[in-house]
């Protein structure tokens, strides 16, 4: 067994020994409650939790292996890691103490016009849940969530049956640069919030914050769930990373979109057939109370942590293609009026 690199076999992919000697004894999918009937918050697992500045939590120090062996050794993704997180941690001003008052379809507007105009592709705003803060981070300080979505350029993240080195950096690259230009497009919005005498913070990446960002992202109108454990939206795929703000502004609220990519993902097979840790699986899981699709992370980490974060299943999904997702929805929603109109 390799102590720095790991392999794949036809057994899977072998992790090297360095990853097995820091990862915890416990299974990733017992912590994220798989088979568990229960609705419960989430448990921090994997990524840094801004919000509670802690370490001790199981997967760490896995995370922080990829993020140190990703610096050292592939300069340029070092760099841009940096300066995100540079963007991250940059002070913001402070709330005007003259509060301006509109109304809620007014606030509503502005906002997703500021956001789009400062680089968001897709905007929508929701109540916040408790059950989507990670259990023992900080509640959120706000009452409502403007939901930010960030296109990725596919170019370069192309996947052809083979993972090779050119693939793989262009996902890590793309991934690091997505979270950058979201987390400008995160300050600016907060500036603008509070520059109007309202609280505003909120975050983009790269790593975690208190909040599970998928469950608002589809109760904001985002998309549906896919089989790969990433939202599929109805115009960009699975090609887009997620930021937030969280504010007490009233807000309109956005509903949930469907439009048949649950039910395509059920006829579906390419993620699972490209993923090269065999993660994905075609039955829906129960987790946490919920019935859904889900992704083995004890079998995908070692992989992820290993390629810089891998992202060959998002690429390889039919949705995500340039051009592909609206047609798709499209040809759905005409076959869904046809079935309906023969019964
Ligand atoms: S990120 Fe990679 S290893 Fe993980 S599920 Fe997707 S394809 Fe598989
Ligand atoms: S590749 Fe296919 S099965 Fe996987 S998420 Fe995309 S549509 Fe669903």
């Amino acid at each position: 067994m390799n102590v720095f690199t790991g392999r794949l076999t036809d057994a899977g992919f072998e992790p090297p020994l360095l990853h097995r000697l820091l990862s915890p004894r416990v299974s990733g999918n017992t912590i994220n409650g798989v088979g568990e009937a229960q609705v419960r918050r989430p448990s921090r697992i994997y990524h840094w939790c801004y919000l509670t500045h802690s370490v001790w939590y199981p997967h760490y120090f896995v995370n922080m292996l990829l993020l140190v062996k990703a610096t050292l050794f592939h300069r340029r993704f070092g760099r841009i890691v940096s300066a995100a997180l540079a963007e991250q941690q940059k002070r913001l001003r402070s709330v005007a103490s003259r509060r301006v008052q509109r109304s809620a379809e007014d606030w509503t507007r502005e906002i997703r016009e500021f956001a789009r105009q400062s680089g968001a592709d897709l905007v929508g705003f929701v109540r916040a849940d408790p059950l989507w803060v990670v259990d023992g981070c900080e509640e959120l300080p706000g009452r409502w969530l403007i939901m930010l979505g960030f296109r990725m350029r596919y170019e370069g993240m192309e996947f052809e049956g083979k993972h090779n080195a050119s693939v793989k950096e262009g996902v890590a690259l793309e991934t690091v640069k997505v979270y950058h230009r979201g987390q400008r497009t995160v300050n600016a919005l907060i500036e603008w919030i509070r520059e109007q005498g309202w609280s505003a913070s909120g975050t983009c990446g790269p790593g975690a914050s208190a909040l599970n960002v998928i469950p608002p992202a589809l109760a904001a109108g985002f998309g549906e769930l896919g089989k790969h454990g990433s939202i599929i939206n109805r115009e960009l795929g699975s090609a887009f990373r997620l930021g937030y703000v969280v504010v007490d502004i009233p807000l309109m609220l956005d509903e949930p979109d469907t439009f048949g990519a649950d039910d395509f993902c059920t006829r579906c097979k390419a993620c699972a057939n490209s993923c090269p840790a065999g993660a994905i699986v075609h039955e829906k899981q129960l987790v946490r109370g919920v019935h859904k699709w889900y992704v083995d992370f004890d079998k995908c980490m070692p992989y992820f942590n290993e390629e810089l974060g891998c992202g060959i299943c998002i690429t390889v999904c039919p949705w995500s293609r340039p051009g592909v997702a609206a047609k798709l929805a499209e040809k759905l929603r005409a076959e869904g009026v046809k079935s309906r109109l023969s019964t």
